[in-house]
């Protein structure tokens, strides 16, 4: 049986890789995104620094960004695992990662006013788990940087004042009205994790997971697919460009995902990541053996 010290040290390693080695598909929508932009242009120069501190990043094994975010964590393990086990096993990864400036001691207590200095505290990490049918344990991490998380929102519908009702037209209005408000704040390019429906907390933590997709999936939804797609483009037709700076790089990928709501609410969530869209996936199986994933 694995112990919690090994889980630990398998989390470290799952915490290694979405700290350094962005994911390939977001390496590629950057570069897209560079060669869209203007010669000269600071939309060009914000994407070209961008993607050499990508490079330097993977190749040092360090942080891609001194804010190292909140680490996000979903674990599916077989029946009968202990989840208290893995959620202790991975709140202590994320304590070792500190320890080896893999993440920045990056969590405050705001009752004490004080960072904890070592990367956890009550609410971080985040973690979720849930019970599947499979005898591997699948797990899948976010790092959410707190710039673009402030700029992150949450519509009630019906909104007036852009004039979205309780509709597919409504939630495109309330997405998009996010990345213009967000102005290229929390370092855009960025890339849009959305929920319709559910309450204000599970609204906010499925746009979450949403974030957890590849660039280049496709929603099986044909109507969310529909509506990512022109979502993208339209975002991108905004001018806001990488860090504000203008250009055709607003957002690299739109997800949106939808949950059951009550009668009296029709809820609209925005988590907006940043460039920087540090996400790391591992199966590992009973024998021990890793398998990355996308
Ligand atoms: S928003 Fe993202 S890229 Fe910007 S400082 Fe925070 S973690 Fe870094």
């Amino acid at each position: 049986m694995t112990s919690t010290e090994q889980w630990t040290e398998r989390f470290v390693e799952v915490i290694a890789r979405a700290s350094t080695q962005l994911a390939p598909d977001v390496v590629a929508a950057l570069q897209r995104g560079r060669a869209e932009e203007e010669e000269g242009s600071l939309a060009r120069k914000a994407l070209d620094t961008i993607l050499a501190n990508v490079d330097l990043a993977r190749d040092k094994w360090q942080p891609i960004c001194q804010d190292t975010g909140t680490p996000l964590v979903w674990i599916h393990h077989p029946v009968g695992m202990s989840t208290r086990m893995l959620s202790q096993a991975f709140t202590e990864a994320v304590k070792v990662a500190t320890s080896r400036q893999l993440l920045r001691p990056n969590a405050v207590d705001p009752l004490l006013d004080r960072n904890t200095g070592h990367g956890a505290a009550p609410g971080i990490p985040t973690v979720h788990c849930e019970e599947w049918d499979e005898d591997a344990v699948e797990v899948r991490m976010l790092l959410k940087g707190g710039g673009c998380e402030n700029v992150g929102a949450q519509y009630s519908l019906p909104n007036p004042a852009l004039k979205a009702d309780r509709n597919l037209e409504g939630v495109k209005r309330c997405i998009l009205d996010a990345i213009y408000r967000a102005q290229g704040k929390g370092c855009a390019p960025g890339i849009i994790g959305a929920c319709f429906g559910g309450d204000r907390g599970s609204g906010y933590l499925e746009s979450k997971r949403q974030l957890l997709r590849r660039l280049d999936d496709r929603n099986p939804l044909p109507e969310l697919d529909a509506m990512e797609q022109e979502i993208l483009a339209k975002a991108n037709q905004l001018g806001i460009g990488p860090m504000g700076f203008g250009g055709k790089t607003t957002v690299l990928g739109v997800k949106i995902g939808y949950l059951g709501r009550l009668p009296a609410s029709y809820f609209v969530s925005v988590s907006y990541m940043c460039w920087a869209n540090r996400r790391a996936a591992a199966r590992f199986s009973p024998d021990g053996g890793v398998q990355w994933l996308d």
